[in-house]
């Protein structure tokens, strides 16, 4: 291994042990390494230790459950569900029951982290109500995630009230290119977050072959200046029909690169990082948790009724326990009890007006108003 090379590596680890976040030009060193070299390799090991010390030893899996398969006029260019692609047909919502039910099934299995996500335009105060009846039906000390559309203060407010823990959202690779969406209402969004009692998680993503180092170090010192709970990196999956369909993915080997070059370089106060669509390797590489998803899937043309692609929660289980981390979540909302009972009473969701990203498009995809 070059010794310049290591002896660099070593200095980022040990400044990341200490909460330190990688300046602009150190993490596009890491993310321009050989993906195959013995210097990757290594910074894979050191991206390991960092995620062991960061999680304290603990590593989640989130139940993502996809409430809605429905077209939607944002036509970003790698979702299936984007309007213009034809690819969804008949529209799927599903009732709070049968998202209960999944809750309930997904929580018996051990998942950590349920992950309720909709489409742009599903109406968020719906989801809000049914959370409180989700925590009433389904004791136990698990954590709520939202991955919705567009949030308000007081929405953020209602959500958490109602017994989520986090939300995620993303500023897009090429946003405003590959999405009509606009960075500032992205940004938006996020300061409605992450100035709420809920936690803010985001991710790198959606990662094409096409993405250039310096623009996946942007993305992660522009999220490490919002202040996020935790980040991720997650591959595009080229959806047959949508823009990217016969694309050439981005392979696992450089996706593993990338997952250690963000751990390494968003240092130990982020406490959890990990990979989407899984790989197991990523336990190896800076990844603390998995997801694994059912229902809707920007990801899929289907609707899937059991896991995505397979992978259970017995598997993710099995994963995390034989890489030496806890099943369980890294940050415990102390909000709701492990053993079972249930203290928790649910807020009062207040009136709340959705913000409009079809007036705030900038103009590449969607049905964009002009000048809006
Ligand atoms: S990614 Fe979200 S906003 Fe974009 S088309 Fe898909 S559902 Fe709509």
């Amino acid at each position: 291994m070059n010794e310049e090379t290591k002896a660099f590596i070593d200095r980022v680890t040990d400044e990341s042990l200490r909460g330190a976040v990688q300046p602009r030009e150190a993490i596009i060193r890491m993310l321009a390494m050989d993906p195959s070299s013995e210097e990757v390799a290594y910074l894979k090991q050191c991206a390991t230790k960092i995620a062991h010390a960061a999680s304290g030893g603990c590593a989640g899996i989130s139940g993502a459950i996809g409430v809605d398969l429905c077209s939607c006029d944002m036509n970003c260019k790698f979702c299936s569900f984007g309007t213009e692609w034809g690819i969804v047909t008949e529209d799927i919502v599903y009732t709070k029951e049968e998202i209960i039910n999944m809750v309930r099934e997904y929580v018996a299995a051990g998942v950590t982290t349920i992950t309720l996500r909709s489409t742009e335009f599903y109406d968020l105060k719906v989801l809000t109500e049914w959370l409180g009846d989700i925590r009433q039906q389904v004791p136990g000390g698990y954590l709520i995630n939202l991955n919705v559309g567009e949030m308000t203060p007081a929405m953020a407010e209602a959500a958490y009230q109602a017994g989520a823990t986090s939300a995620y959202h993303v500023i897009r690779l090429r946003e405003g290119t590959d999405t009509p969406f606009s960075v500032d209402l992205r940004k938006q969004t996020i300061k409605a977050i992450a100035e709420s009692p809920l936690r803010w998680g985001t991710c790198i993503e959606p990662i094409g072959i096409e993405h250039t180092n310096e623009e996946l170090a942007d993305r992660i010192l522009e999220n490490m200046a919002m202040g996020p709970h935790s980040m991720g990196v997650m591959a595009r999956v080229n959806v047959p029909g949508t823009p990217f369909g016969g694309m050439e993915p981005i392979s696992q080997e450089r996706m593993l690169h990338i997952l250690a070059a963000v751990r390494l370089s968003i240092g130990t106060h982020v406490h959890s990082c990990s990979i989407h669509p899984a790989i197991p390797e990523a336990l190896y590489a800076g990844g603390c948790g998995f997801t694994v998803e059912r229902g809707a899937n920007p990801r899929d043309a289907a609707l899937n009724k059991n896991v995505w692609r397979g992978f259970t929660v017995d598997e993710a289980k099995k994963l995390i326990e034989d890489a030496g981390f806890a099943c369980v979540p890294i940050d415990p909302d102390p909000r709701f009890r492990t053993d079972g009972r249930n203290w928790w009473k649910a807020g009062n969701p207040e009136d709340y007006i959705m913000p409009d990203p079809i007036a705030s498009a900038t103009g590449c995809c969607g049905k964009q108003k002009p000048g809006g």
